[in-house]
């Protein structure tokens, strides 16, 4: 691999808080380690258009604390064509860029992984997501300060449900993973979560109600993950109300306010281990791996891996979510 003098940094998918910060850490350490800096906006959008920018130190001064991305972020359909795939390919060696980095999610690293073996450019992903959903990290940067925002906003629900009486069913962002809900669950002391990785058990969610909320509880908050396969919190609230017409049920959906605000020290951190690791992969000649924190440290997975194993949600903390409802 020849050696890397020129990087371009990009962030694609879903936006997520702790994206600045790992702009921020990658521009900074390649400046450092003397590498030049191109910034893509729009994700693999400005990759094909050529919007790609020069970025110095002061271009990524006062955005650690920020939520959101400078470079923007873009869903690209001509990405997943070769001819995209080719332009973008042509404008990154009209700059000279050797090497990418991409900041994103699965979405992200599978065009990373196959534009990086189409062209052989070397290609290191940073994940960067509220879902958590990446095999190869304990964490992704921004899932930390989503779980703020979810608990908090669930704490304020209780203050209302509590005053009223109510059954609140609370849907939290996770097409296709509950990392959010579970962990959500546990912070704000929800009753219980239904999450895509375990069928909802309509019986057991009622029985639970029945013994729980009806009997004892002067209110009840459900977590639904967005991606529950039994319709989501609207159907099944619906469902609750009707076999219980005693109950006062009322769905909240938490929606965009997830992926805002500025983002936790913990993602800050992250993010900047994350980004300075991603410049120090490159120098040490890696190519299309993902960098991950796996028990507090630093380490590198292929996108493959990365792709093709899927993260599951952890047990001990399902166990301690059903003892801690009762
Ligand atoms: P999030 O998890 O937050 O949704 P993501 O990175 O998974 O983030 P996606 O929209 O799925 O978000 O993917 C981001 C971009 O990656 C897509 O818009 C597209 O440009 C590119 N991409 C995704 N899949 C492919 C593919 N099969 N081939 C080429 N590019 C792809």
């Amino acid at each position: 691999m020849d050696p890397v003098n020129k990087i371009a940094v990009l962030t694609s998918g879903g936006d997520a808080p702790g994206m600045n910060a790992a702009i921020r850490a990658v521009v900074r350490s390649a400046i450092y380690n003397k590498i030049e800096v191109k910034g893509v906006m729009r994700g693999y959008e400005g990759l094909i258009t050529n919007d790609i920018i020069p970025m110095d130190s002061k271009s990524v001064s006062n955005i650690i604390q920020r939520g959101g991305t400078i470079l923007k972020s873009a869903r690209s359909k001509d990405f997943k064509t070769k001819e995209g795939r080719e332009k973008a390919y042509n404008n990154l060696k009209k700059h000279g860029v050797d090497a990418l980095i991409v900041i994103g999610g699965d979405g992200t690293f599978t065009g990373a992984r196959i534009f990086g073996e189409e062209y052989n450019i070397p290609i290191i992903g940073i994940p960067g997501t509220i879902d958590n959903d990446l095999f190869g990290t304990d964490y992704t940067i921004g899932y930390d300060t989503a779980l703020n925002t979810v608990t908090e906003n669930v704490d304020k629900i209780r203050d209302t449900a509590s005053a009223h009486s109510r059954l609140f069913f609370v849907e939290v962002m996770g097409r296709d993973a509950g990392f959010l809900a579970l962990r959500g669950g546990i912070a704000s002391g929800a009753e219980a979560i239904l999450v895509p990785e375990i069928e909802t058990d309509y019986k057991r969610l009622d029985n639970f109600l029945t013994n729980g909320f009806k009997k004892q509880k002067s209110s009840s908050i459900v977590l639904v993950a967005e991606g529950e396969k039994a319709g989501g919190a609207f159907n099944i609230a619906e469902k609750v109300s009707k076999d219980h017409p005693d109950y006062d049920v009322r769905v909240a959906i938490l929606g965009h306010i997830q992926r805002g605000g500025s983002p936790s020290a913990f993602d800050r951190v992250s993010a900047s281990r994350m980004g300075a690791s991603a410049v120090e992969a490159l120098l040490q000649k890696k190519k299309n791996v993902m960098v991950g924190l796996v028990h507090g440290e630093i380490c590198y997975i292929p996108f493959e891996k990365a792709l093709k194993d899927k993260k599951g949600l952890n047990k001990s903390l399902l166990d301690l979510m059903d003892i801690l409802s009762i």
